[in-house]
């Protein structure tokens, strides 16, 4: 089959692997109709993460089911269906406390490497969930998005509280950012403010639902949530970038006794423990259990309530690759789409 391999940091080749198969009796191997490159996919591009010699790329994915383990019950050969980039057995105590991402048996799908024709899809019975038959073409861009953008937004606009009468905002931009406006937007959210400098991802935000747009960032931009709060600062931010700064610009943004909902993959945050002590945030965040919210999130993407699709602003064939790579690296795309 074909797939992704990153080599090095900016050395992004499609080439043959292996085909999946399964290896468990409760895998599943799926035909892969359509992948995507994430945000978090550039951190070993930029040279930021270690990469351990080559490495097959992709968590996220929808596809057709093609073969089954034989301890899979509830997924069949033919079904259609989107996954969390977390495999989880959706049974334990954690899974059934709606943490399916920390699951004690979760297997992360970026060691399986979703951007390839085939993927085997460990946990199958828990990971998967099939979608009420094969999509219209139109709908398969926001499916995908459930399997990761979409969920993650969720769950952190959810860890924000985002709900009726509550004032929530977003730090990031990025394909998880502005689904995260989607959900605050969704969960009945009064007012939401997005940080954003990019006139096209201010615009989308706005589209999703944000009723104000903050350019500036860190400390100028916290204070701007204040100033449009009333000195008190929003009821609930997310978190969707993953840095020092715009950690503390969340946790600064949320009025004491808020919540923020951090789901950008930390990298070298260090945070003062008195500097946090005073805030009298709370911080709530993770890998999102994408797996929770998937079942809502497909219905509502059945029915068009939401288009979270928008946020693939490039579409590429699998072969094409690294020029996805190179487009999100180079920001000229938000979220890349790979046909297959
Ligand atoms: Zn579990």
């Amino acid at each position: 089959m074909r797939g992704v391999v990153m080599y090095a940091p900016g050395d992004v080749r499609v080439e043959e692997r292996e085909d999946a198969k399964i290896v468990e009796p409760t895998d599943a191997v799926i035909r892969v109709t359509a992948a995507c490159i994430c945000g978090s996919d550039l951190w070993p591009y930029r040279g930021i993460e270690a990469l351990n010699g080559p490495t097959p790329m992709g968590h996220e994915y929808i596809g057709i089911v093609e073969q089954i383990g034989d301890d899979v019950r509830d997924i069949k050969v033919g079904d259609y269906v989107v996954g969390s980039f977390v495999a989880s057995d959706n049974t334990c105590e954690i899974c059934r406390a709606g943490y399916q991402s920390r699951c004690v048996h979760n297997v992360m799908m970026g060691s399986v490497g979703t951007q390839a024709q085939l993927a085997r899809i460990p946990l199958a019975d828990g990971t998967l969930v099939a979608t009420p038959g094969a999509p219209d073409a139109d709908l398969v861009p926001s499916l995908l998005a459930a399997s990761d953008v979409l969920g993650t937004g969720w769950f952190a606009a959810v860890a924000a509280e985002a709900g009726p009468g509550k004032t929530i905002a977003v730090v990031g931009d990025g394909a998880v950012g502005l689904s995260a406006v989607l959900a605050a937007k969704q969960l009945g959210a009064e007012r939401i403010i997005a940080f954003s400098r990019h006139p096209e991802r201010q615009a989308l935000a706005r589209e999703f639902g944000a009723t104000d747009i903050i350019e500036e960032r860190g400390d100028a931009g916290a204070a701007r949530v204040k100033e449009l709060t009333g000195g008190y600062g929003a009821h609930g931010v997310v978190e969707a970038v993953g840095t020092e700064e715009s950690m503390w610009q969340a946790i600064n943004s949320a009025r004491p006794g808020g919540y923020v909902g951090y789901v950008g993959v930390t990298h070298g945050v260090k945070l003062d423990g008195l500097d946090l002590f005073f805030t009298g945030v709370h911080l709530h965040g993770g890998p999102a259990p994408v797996r929770r919210f998937l079942p809502e999130l497909i219905q509502l993407i059945w029915d068009r309530a939401i288009d979270p699709g928008k946020v693939f602003d490039l579409t590429l064939p699998l072969e094409d690759a690294a020029e996805g790579y190179r487009a999100m690296d180079e920001r000229r795309a938000t979220k890349v789409l790979l046909t297959l």
